[in-house]
């Protein structure tokens, strides 16, 4: 893919941008690991005060940089502000209690004592330099929940962005040295993905992050395998959105609406397979349909919009491809199921709801990367954890009841990393998040993600 800023509402390439060659990939990998024998050394109070002038910048910065990945990716203004904001949040959520997080681990008196030892303890240290291969959709967000736990554990960072939001990208090395981290503790390589294996071939760097999809994941996964490297998945989604009798059918078809449309249905946690029980399908397929039909589709600088263009061109062939074998094979479309009308220019594709899916469809199993959900309805509680888990994927999933057996039953058979009642799947700094099956594996935020790149060095004394 080129290194360019193409924006998805007009399909105007805006700017472009070289590829780094090998001697300046092998400048800044030096340059990372420098940094690292300096920068593990820290406290935690310099960490969190770097930290907290980062997120005093991009707190500054929100409005403009929302504007640049609205213009890079296409997602609603509003949205992409909120993001950055949401990115402040974490910074600053982490700078607060990542020495709390990685304090030393006690393991019981009697064990110790067992173990042979005086004194037995666990400490968290930092791994070193980690290369993070991140996506476009939450250009910023994918890379502060990743940078903001590595920094304050020690690590140093290495970023290759996707290649459609370099503008984006070099933002994030801009905002940590002008908050003041030293020349190394964070940088962006404007590279292409075939770059990425002799750069995680490279001894210096000690581990990998990524999220974006499958392919990508097997391939970093494998290599970094080879290397017997540590790595962090977070692959796509499809996940369920489950609507029992007793639930509150009007709020979860309002809620349902946004939990499959933010960022223009392009989110790895967004609801897309919609399992409804039989006695609120009709009331439940009419409000959503309603309310899918009612956004607005347009300028995703526009404030009032709600949906914009997908991504890419490529983005967009995908999603229409998926409608339209379902579509040849029997699937109705509720609302949409087409490209708006008057949009000649940009990668736009009309909000669409499909009923009538069987497991002969693609969009069966395949996750829509776009404004596209499916209604499927069932007789049981039953019926409804099977056609759930009846996905290669298993990133989070979304339940609405008011009833506790059923909520239990639930929690126990989700094969999911989040089960989230009355309510969508949203990440929050303080609570883990990732998936398992072809989600990926690992976990990002809370205690859990600052933990996954530290070497958990058990300190014993006899
Ligand atoms: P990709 O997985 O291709 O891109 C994500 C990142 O991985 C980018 O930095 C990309 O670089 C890099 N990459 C691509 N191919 C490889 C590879 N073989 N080895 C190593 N790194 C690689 O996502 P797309 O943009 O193509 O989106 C395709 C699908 O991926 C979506 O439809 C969706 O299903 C899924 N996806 C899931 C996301 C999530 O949040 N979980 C986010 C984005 C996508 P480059 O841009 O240079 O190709």
């Amino acid at each position: 893919m080129p290194i360019a800023t193409v924006n998805p509402a007009s399909g105007e390439t805006l700017k472009t941008f070289d590829a780094l060659g090998a001697e300046a990939i092998e400048h800044r990998i030096a340059a990372a690991a420098d940094r690292f024998r300096q920068y593990r050394l820290t406290g935690f109070g310099e960490r969190a005060r770097l930290l907290r002038g980062a997120a005093d910048l991009l707190e500054r910065d929100a409005p403009d940089i929302a504007r640049t990945m609205t213009t890079e990716m296409g997602k609603p203004v509003a949205q992409a502000r909120a993001e950055a904001l949401k990115c402040v949040k974490a910074m600053r959520w982490y700078a607060e209690r990542a020495e709390a997080l990685l304090a030393d681990e006690h393991p019981a008196e009697a064990d110790v004592a067992d173990s042979g030892a005086a004194h037995a303890r666990v400490r968290y240290r930092p791994l070193g330099v980690v290369l993070a291969v991140m996506p476009w959709n939450f250009p910023l967000w994918q890379v502060v929940r990743f940078a903001a736990p590595a920094l304050m554990a020690g690590n140093v960072g290495l970023l290759k962005h996707a290649s459609n939001v370099p503008q984006t990208a070099l933002y994030l090395e801009e905002l940590f040295r002008g908050a003041g981290y030293p020349e190394g503790c964070f940088q962006t390589l404007l590279v292409g993905s075939d770059a990425i294996e002799a750069i995680l071939r490279d001894s210096r760097v000690a581990a990998a992050t990524l999220t974006g999809s499958e392919p990508a994941g097997r391939s970093v996964a494998a290599i970094a395998g080879d290397e017997i490297k540590k790595t962090v998945l977070e692959l796509g989604g499809s996940d369920p959105y489950v609507v029992m009798p007793s639930a509150d059918v009007e709020r979860a078809a309002r809620t349902a609406v946004t939990a499959r449309v933010q960022n223009n249905g392009q989110s790895c946690i967004a609801a897309k397979r919609f399992i409804v029980h039989e006695d609120v399908y009709d009331a439940f397929a009419e409000r959503f349909t309603a309310g899918v039909r009612e956004l607005t589709v347009g300028d995703p600088l526009d404030e009032s919009t709600d949906v914009g263009p997908l991504s890419s061109e490529q983005g967009r062939a995908d999603l229409e491809e998926l409608v339209g074998d379902a579509m040849s094979r029997g699937a109705t479309a509720l609302c949409g199921g087409a490209r708006p009308e008057g949009y000649e220019r940009g990668w736009f594709f009309t909000p669409t709801v499909l009923a009538g899916v069987t497991d002969a469809m693609r969009v069966h199993t395949e996750e829509t990367f776009g404004p596209v959900a499916t209604l499927y309805r069932v007789s049981g509680v039953e019926e409804a954890i099977a056609l759930a888990n009846a996905t290669p994927f298993g990133l989070s999933s979304n339940v609405w009841t008011r009833d506790e057996e059923e909520m239990r039953r639930f929690v126990r058979d989700m094969e999911a990393g989040g089960v989230f009642f009355n309510g969508m799947t949203a990440s929050h700094p303080a609570l883990p998040f990732g998936g398992v099956k072809r989600s990926g594996y690992g976990r990002e935020l809370a205690g859990h993600g600052i933990k996954e790149f530290c070497n958990a060095t058990t300190v014993w004394l006899g």
